[in-house]
């Protein structure tokens, strides 16, 4: 007899987690777990949020470009400083008067020190306080502006030579757009400001890193007849830059580099520097004084800066033996300046271009000055400023004692006049010559019959220089 069939086993269960390709069970699942829920809500409310931000953002993006206007100024634009200085003078109150201004007092300022340092050894120190980086706000002709000062010290203007590099900065500013029109009449109001400080008087320039920027305070003139040179002398040198300023055409014309050299050379004190730095003055001219031997200054900045000199400028170095007789100068405390013999003919010679360059070399030692400096095209003209002559002895005895406004008759004063310069020629007959420099010193301390009767006793043996 057959026995019957085992039953057959249960089907397997089907597993709870595989998914239902028919898609009812994420619902199920959503609404049966509360976690998920919170977390989904949640992650709908975050979402939000960031659209609204980048909506909110992208507005007011769209509503400042289309509502303010920002005008940036970097701190290698003369603008820079012209509004600094502008902005300064207005916070100081000394232009409350017009009343087109008013500020809300900024806590973030920076201090601009000026240090102005004579020939004689004095100096004298200004500061100026200036809105230092940050935010400030001013009410300009009854607009605000916003003013964002920012400095960037890891790129500097000039590079990281020690003393020399500038930190990078700008200022902004920002106001409505419907008030663009007072940009300009911001910035010519700094300008006039900036140039009314210049007018009539001589802006002297030094190098920063590879800019030029004014030094101290613009300095009053000095009349170009108070240097007494040679007689014929100073006529023949403004001459001589009278007709080079004429021929602008000539030299483009033929292809010559615009650009004209003078060397000065002769014993110190016989007013080198004063005439150039008063030539400068009679022809408004600012002066760029270049020290070779300056930390810092390299080939490639001297040329840099010769070249892009400011307009109407006279580029100034001074014992420009000094840098090189001993080929590398060494300073006090061991520096050695790194301008080489080679680089300062390369800049001088510098690129063909129309800009106009004038360059004003002294020395007192023409001997120790290599040839190829001073061949035509580097140096065009040169004219020995020595030692006192008895006629320029007894002409600037008259200028100091003498003229309108003296105490001593005028009959007195040309007696004396006379009587120094048959001295001082009978000292020249022996060898004896006295500076300009120690003559101007000796009448600052002396009344005019003490002068002529001590004056003896400054004449030294010409060296010849
Ligand atoms: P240098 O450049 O030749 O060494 P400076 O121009 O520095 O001479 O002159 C030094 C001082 O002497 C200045 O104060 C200047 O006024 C005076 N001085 C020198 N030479 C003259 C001159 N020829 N006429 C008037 N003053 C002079």
């Amino acid at each position: 007899m057959e026995s019957p069939p085992p039953p057959l086993p249960p089907p397997p269960p089907v597993p709870d987690a595989v998914p239902h390709a028919s898609g009812s069970f994420l619902p199920s699942f959503v609404a049966d777990n509360q976690l998920f829920q919170g977390g989904l809500g949640l992650m709908g409310i975050g979402a939000a949020v960031a659209v609204a931000r980048t909506g909110t953002l992208w507005a007011s993006n769209i509503l400042r470009r289309r509502m303010l206007v920002s005008l940036e100024i970097d701190n290698r634009d003369r603008a820079y400083e012209w509004f600094l200085a502008w902005m300064a003078h207005r916070t100081s109150g000394a232009a409350s008067a017009s009343r087109s201004v008013s500020w809300i007092r900024s806590h973030e300022l920076s201090v601009e020190t000026m240090i102005e340092r004579r020939p004689n050894g004095s100096s004298s120190v200004f500061f100026q306080l200036v809105a230092g980086p940050g935010t400030h706000w001013f009410k300009y002709r009854g607009a605000w502006m916003q003013v964002k000062r920012e400095r960037e010290t890891r790129s500097m203007m000039g590079g990281q030579q020690a003393g020399m590099s500038v930190p990078w900065e700008t200022v902004t500013l920002t106001t409505l757009s419907r008030d663009r029109r007072l940009f300009p009449q911001l910035l010519a109001e700094a300008r006039d400001l900036g140039m009314q400080g210049q007018e009539g008087k001589l802006v002297i320039h030094t190098a920063w890193g590879i800019e030029w920027r004014p030094f101290g305070k613009p300095r009053r003139k000095r009349p170009l007849q108070s240097v007494v040179l040679e007689p014929g002398m100073s006529d023949k040198i403004e001459q001589d830059i009278k007709a080079f300023l004429s021929r602008r055409q000539w030299y483009a014309d033929r292809g010559i580099p615009y650009r004209r050299g003078y060397l000065l050379h002769g014993p110190p004190g016989s007013g080198k520097t004063s005439y150039i730095q008063a030539l400068a003055g009679s022809f408004s001219y600012d002066i760029c004084l270049l020290n070779l031997s300056e930390r810092g200054l390299a080939d490639d900045k001297l040329n840099h800066l010769l070249s892009n000199a400011p307009e109407r400028s006279f580029v100034l170095i001074e014992d420009v033996d000094a840098a090189f007789n001993k080929r590398v100068q060494t300073s006090a405390d061991g520096y050695q300046s790194s301008v080489t013999f080679s680089g300062l003919l390369n800049a001088l010679d510098g690129v063909a271009s129309g800009e106009e360059r004038i360059i004003f070399m002294t020395t007192n030692h023409l001997e120790r000055l290599d040839p190829a400096l001073i061949r035509p095209g580097r140096v065009d003209f040169s004219a020995l400023i020595d030692n006192a002559s008895p006629a320029q002895a007894r002409e600037l005895f008259q200028r100091f004692y003498g003229g309108a406004n003296s105490q001593v008759a005028a009959d007195d004063v040309e007696v004396l006049a006379r009587k120094l310069q048959e001295m001082a020629e009978t000292k020249l007959k022996n060898g004896e010559t006295v500076s300009m420099a120690a003559l101007q010193g000796h009448f600052i301390r002396h009344s005019p019959d003490e002068a002529v009767a001590r004056c003896p006793e400054l004449f030294v043996s010409n060296t010849g220089i």
